[in-house]
């Protein structure tokens, strides 16, 4: 493996324990060390990575631990993958399950499901239609709220549509257009360009 590849490999198994720890309770000053020690050493020194390693390890409170977790995740800009956060991946399952309501309204008998690479380095999750995919994958972050996975989940659904079977899912029956997710009150729903813009249903609730 490339040395840069196993470098970020590391970091983010520390980071990922930091997270748990911070998540379960009983975070020890060990991950946090060693992370701050590399960090400095790869040249990515932060105040947090300073103080840390500036302050003799048995000075380090819990308090001060979680404050400079907190700070080391948030440098990192740390977002939690599906293994570490399985909630995520059962969130966009269930927004899947919801548009697929939509899918049959449009007379597409699909088997979609959602599935992950393992050449995705970020692990990302992928409807997958037919055996294929296409679009840019969803990330397990777009988990954290039902909203917010659904919108996510319609883009994908339709953009691995396009790219398999070439076909402009779902249209708004009066205009002809192809519809897009977008939201409405914080709420996932399919909107139309035509006379304005439009909306035409919540995500799920295609007629
Ligand atoms: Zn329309």
């Amino acid at each position: 493996m490339h040395s840069e590849e196993r470098a970020k490999q590391v970091e983010d198994e520390l980071l990922g324990r930091i997270y748990t720890a911070l998540r379960d309770g009983g975070l020890d000053a060990e991950p946090v060390l060693e992370l701050a020690s590399l960090l400095e050493e790869w040249g990515e020194s932060t105040p947090a990575t300073q103080e840390i390693l500036e302050r003799p390890a048995a000075h380090l409170t819990a308090a001060d631990l979680t404050r400079l977790g907190e700070s080391l995740l948030r440098d990192a800009n740390f977002e939690p993958s599906f293994a570490l956060e399985p909630r995520l991946w059962a969130t966009l399952e269930h927004a899947l399950e919801v548009v697929k309501r939509d899918v049959r309204a449009g007379g597409i008998t699909s088997t979609l499901r959602l599935v992950t690479h393992d050449w995705d380095s970020r692990g990302r999750a992928w409807v997958e239609f037919q055996g294929g995919y296409h679009g840019n994958g969803i990330d397990a972050i777009a988990g954290c709220s039902a909203q917010g996975a659904l919108g996510e989940v319609a883009d994908a659904v339709q953009e691995t549509f396009m790219g398999m079977i070439l076909k402009v899912w779902p249209v708004c029956a009066t205009h002809g257009r192809g519809l897009h997710a977008g939201y409405e009150h914080r709420m996932a729903v399919w909107r139309c360009t035509g006379d304005g813009t439009h909306t035409v249903a919540p995500v799920g609730e295609l007629p």
